[in-house]
């Protein structure tokens, strides 16, 4: 058993956590959201009236934030955690950020001798429930094999992309590819629906043919379709609209300053900047669907 605090226990944060606790850690959490924290005490977790509070003889600290700003308001500055955190402590920050400050708190973490993973996720809400997440981890080897136990019990597949950051670069290149399915995919099961078909029978037909994708197999974002999936609870829970704009806008940037080219890519950002600024931004991702939609 270790003692681990975790903060931030949103849609991905509160199960993950969850799973910490049911892996027979002692978990110490916080969160701003009085809901959250109640949802923990629940699930058999402790909870902490602040991040400081929480970290209070924590081995190992998870974070699971929405963006950098926030990453980096918890960790640094003159009371950030690492001004606290005792030599040795492990933290994992699986939070989707950017590369840069992902980099900046790993460098501040070494500096105190605070041990530093990046280690963003792919595997959506329901594999933060199912305990079969994929982990993405930037840092160092030694480091990495530290947070190994404990993502594995949150998560099924642990990779070690590289060095601090790196964890990140491939979270960015797979949500930006993540983007282009989702809209594809609700391009092309809205020509189908169009032109006579029904959406189920088309899912079915696509998932055992060449189309297939993660979002027509376990996401599938036409209402009805599939059980237990955001699009079939008026897209709500799962991943927002605005989180999605979040992660473009860090592949865009990061192609913009090494001249990659991404003109699927930005296509995508276009149609989920539009989505979210018509006011769906708090919907999840899959809502892009209603874009399509007729009447
Ligand atoms: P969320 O908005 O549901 O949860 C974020 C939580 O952090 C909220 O409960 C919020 O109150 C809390 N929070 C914010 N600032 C805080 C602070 N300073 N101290 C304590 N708590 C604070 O978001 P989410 O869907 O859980 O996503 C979290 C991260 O995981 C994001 O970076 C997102 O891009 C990434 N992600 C999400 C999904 C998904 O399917 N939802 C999948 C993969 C990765």
């Amino acid at each position: 058993m270790t003692n681990i605090a975790f903060i931030g226990l949103g849609n991905m944060g509160g199960p993950m956590a969850a799973n910490l606790v049911k892996a027979g850690h002692k978990v110490t959490a916080f969160d701003l959201m009085p809901d959250a924290l109640a949802a923990f005490s629940q699930a058999g977790g402790n909870t902490a009236e602040s991040a400081q509070a929480a970290v209070a003889g924590a081995e190992v600290v998870v974070s699971m934030l929405p963006a950098g700003k926030h990453v980096a308001g918890l960790y640094t500055g003159d009371d950030g955690l690492l001004a606290q955190l005792p030599k040795g402590t492990l933290v994992v920050d699986s939070s989707t950020i950017d590369v840069a400050t992902a980099q900046a708190v790993g460098k501040a973490a070494a500096e105190v001798g605070v041990a530093f993973v990046d280690a963003p996720v792919s595997g959506g809400v329901s594999g933060a429930q199912a305990g079969t997440l994929s982990f993405i981890v930037g840092g160092e080897a030694e480091n990495f094999e530290r947070a190994k136990p404990y993502l594995e019990a949150m998560g099924k597949n642990i990779f070690h992309a590289g060095a601090a950051g790196a964890g990140q670069v491939a979270k960015m290149c797979n949500n930006m590819l993540l983007s282009i399915l989702m809209t594809g995919t609700a391009e092309a099961l809205q020509l189908g629906i169009d032109n006579g078909l029904d959406p189920k029978v088309l899912s079915d037909i696509m998932v055992k043919s060449s189309g297939r994708n993660w979002t027509l197999e376990i996401y599938n974002p036409v209402p009805g379709v599939m059980e237990g999936v955001p699009s079939s609870n008026d897209y709500q829970g799962g991943f927002m609209v605005d989180l999605m704009n979040k992660d473009l806008g860090l592949a865009l940037g990061a192609a913009d300053a090494g001249d990659s080219m991404v003109p699927m890519g930005k296509q995508a950002a276009a149609l989920f900047a539009a989505h979210g600024e018509e006011g769906n931004g708090r919907l999840d991702f899959s809502s892009v669907f209603k874009r399509y939609q007729k009447g």
